[in-house]
């Protein structure tokens, strides 16, 4: 099975993207100009070829018992590039209403409270919710994408993320636009740090 698990060399300290040239603590020109309100972004693969079959089926519900497996990528994702012991909780991407409809369940819920426990962190799961209903991010531009995604989160339990490192789970990252919206609203509520993890990256070539 060709899976291409991503390494953060050459990559960009915030984004992760990789950046040819890019040495220890480089920035991206993405980043410097609008910079994300994530303080970094992880991903275990790249979301192609077997990556990409295995977690469209993970995304339906007879994929269930990939679980594992996609705890023990994003778990040594999250090593590699954060201190652990500094986390303090641990935050599932919420997913939009009539997502939750179409499958049944949320899966990142059930990526973020399995990464939790092995790393013996707690999991708010209800933290922070989607309101509004945006459009789909496929096919728009960056700007579109960030415009969409604007004020369509909202945090709940304030007091349980105030001045906390957040580790934010979700499961496919594409620019990264849902991820920073969804930081600037923990961070509105108080988090200290968000730090972002996602199961699969889209990377543009
Ligand atoms: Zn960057």
């Amino acid at each position: 099975m060709r899976i291409q698990f991503l390494t953060q060399e050459g990559c960009c300290r915030v984004c992760g993207r990789s950046v040819e040239d890019a040495k220890g603590g480089f920035i991206c020109e993405e980043c410097k100009t609008r910079r994300p309100h994530y303080d970094a972004v992880v991903s275990a693969v790249r979301f192609v070829d077997e990556a990409r079959e295995l977690l469209l089926k993970y995304k339906s519900a007879e994929g269930l018992w990939l679980k594992e497996d996609l705890v023990d990528w994003i778990e040594a994702a999250a090593r590699s590039r954060y201190d652990i012991a500094s986390v303090d909780v641990v935050i599932p991407m919420p997913i939009t209403i009539y997502h939750r409809v179409d499958r049944g369940y949320n899966q990142c819920v059930y990526l973020a409270r399995a990464l939790a426990k092995r790393i013996d962190r707690r999991c708010i799961e209800n933290a922070v919710a989607r309101c509004g209903h945006p459009k789909r991010q496929a096919g728009l531009s960056e700007e579109e994408r960030i415009e969409n995604v604007k004020g369509t989160f909202k945090a709940h339990n304030a007091s349980q993320i105030k001045g906390r490192t957040v580790l934010l789970v979700d499961d496919v990252m594409a620019t990264g636009s849902t991820l920073s919206e969804c930081a600037k609203t923990l961070k509105e509520a108080g988090a200290w740090r968000v730090w972002g993890l996602t199961l699969a990256r889209s990377v543009r070539e």
